[in-house]
């Protein structure tokens, strides 16, 4: 029976980040995965990098600057490796009624109407009656549907080995130690596995005697508009909606965040809903026809942040629970937990975000 190195469960940004992390390394990498690849949450993001938000919780701001150390490297080693574009676009974003985050005033800084005029003159946050503060931050955006794309060719190039179509069952032990995963059909081995399922990785293993890994679904609605012009250059953060620009033109909003099990279904009322919350900040947007919506899982944990390390049982790991910030943080996680499955040491405030926590 063939043997890998590594055997990663789930085909997102973070189960292929890190086959590509693992990879370029040297180790010979197996991805199953239960649908098709990249096609889960990953795919139903918005791509906002926002390294300086205050919601993220403390505990995962030295992965989130790490990723931001990273992240052009890791964007420009995959593009050349796939041929693909993944929009990453440097121009920042104007958030509308947020806390200046102390750890970043000489980084992100307040604006006045008059700047506001000159960078998005068709941004009108007063339209509601009232002037809101507002800050540009240096932040990044990416299309997560690029990035998948090109990750995917990118792992395939590089020789990932891929199985797609193939829902893992149970990790296989032996001799106290996980030596492979299962799926209804077939058994694949190796030296260690990597729990990469987002949403769904709390059921994997579950039937173990080892401490849970207790992700869930948050629910997350999106809508794409095509104006007929050009109307926003950056990223806007309001306090009931965001706006994500494209480079074609489109603009992505989002986003709801619902506790609602493994459902996606796309409810209109609630599209509307987002609509609407777009066009009071961009008038201009109400001519624009709705290209697309969608609704997509966000793996959430019980504390809010990522469940990265090695479990109770010696060679089985997990990465995931990144809930609203898994694109942001895939290079890396990807980059942290590469190591930790090679047995190096590292650092990045990992004991706070261990599986161990939950024992
Ligand atoms: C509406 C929305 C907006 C978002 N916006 C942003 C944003 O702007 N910026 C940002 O950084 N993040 C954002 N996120 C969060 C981000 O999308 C997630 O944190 C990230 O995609 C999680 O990646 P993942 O690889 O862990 O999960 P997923 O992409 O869900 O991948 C997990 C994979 O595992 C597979 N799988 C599950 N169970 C099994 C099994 N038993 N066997 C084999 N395979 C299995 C699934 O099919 C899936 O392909 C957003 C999310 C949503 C839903």
């Amino acid at each position: 029976m063939k043997r890998w190195d590594v055997v990663i469960i789930g085909g997102g940004v973070i189960g292929l980040s890190l086959a590509w992390e693992l990879r370029s390394r040297g180790a010979s990498v197996l991805v199953v995965e239960k649908g098709a690849l990249g096609r889960e949450a990953s795919w139903a993001a918005g791509g906002m990098l926002a390294w300086f938000d205050p919601h993220l919780p403390e505990a995962a701001r030295g992965l989130a600057r790490l990723s931001r150390r990273l992240y052009g490297d890791f964007v420009q080693g995959v593009e050349a490796a796939s041929a693909c574009d993944v929009d990453l676009r440097r121009l920042g974003a104007i958030l509308l009624d947020e806390v200046l985050p102390g750890d970043f005033r000489d980084i992100c800084r307040t604006i006045t109407p008059f700047e506001l005029e000159q960078l998005e003159p068709r941004l009108k946050p007063s339209s509601n009656g009232q002037s809101p503060s507002i800050q540009f931050w240096p932040e990044w955006s990416v299309d997560p549907r690029g990035l998948m794309t090109a990750l995917i060719a990118a792992c395939k190039t590089q020789g990932v080995d891929v199985v797609t179509g193939g829902s893992v069952s149970r990790i296989v032990v032996a001799d106290g130690r996980a030596v492979g995963v299962a799926t209804a059909s077939a058994e694949f081995r190796g030296g260690a596995v990597v729990n990469c399922a987002g949403a769904w990785a709390a059921k994997i293993a579950s039937g173990l005697k080892i401490s849970p890994s207790p992700t869930r679904p948050v629910k997350g609605h999106m809508l794409s508009l095509k104006p007929s012009h050009e109307v926003l250059q950056h990223v806007v953060r309001a306090p009931d909606v965001y706006l994500i620009p494209r480079s074609d033109g489109r603009i992505v909003v989002g986003a709801t965040v619902e506790e609602a099990g493994f459902a996606t279904e796309v409810h209109p009322e609630t599209i509307e809903r987002l609509r609407a919350a777009a066009v009071r900040i961009v008038p201009e947007l109400a001519s624009a026809s709705v290209q697309e919506s969608w609704a997509g899982l966000r793996p959430g944990s019980p504390d809010g942040l990522p469940i990265l390390g090695e479990t109770d049982l010696p060679g089985y790991f997990v990465a995931s629970g990144h809930f609203r910030d898994g694109i942001l943080l895939a290079p890396g996680t990807a980059s942290v937990m590469a190591s930790v499955v090679q047995g190096d040491s590292v650092d990045e405030g990992l004991a706070a975000l261990s599986p161990r926590r939950f024992a």
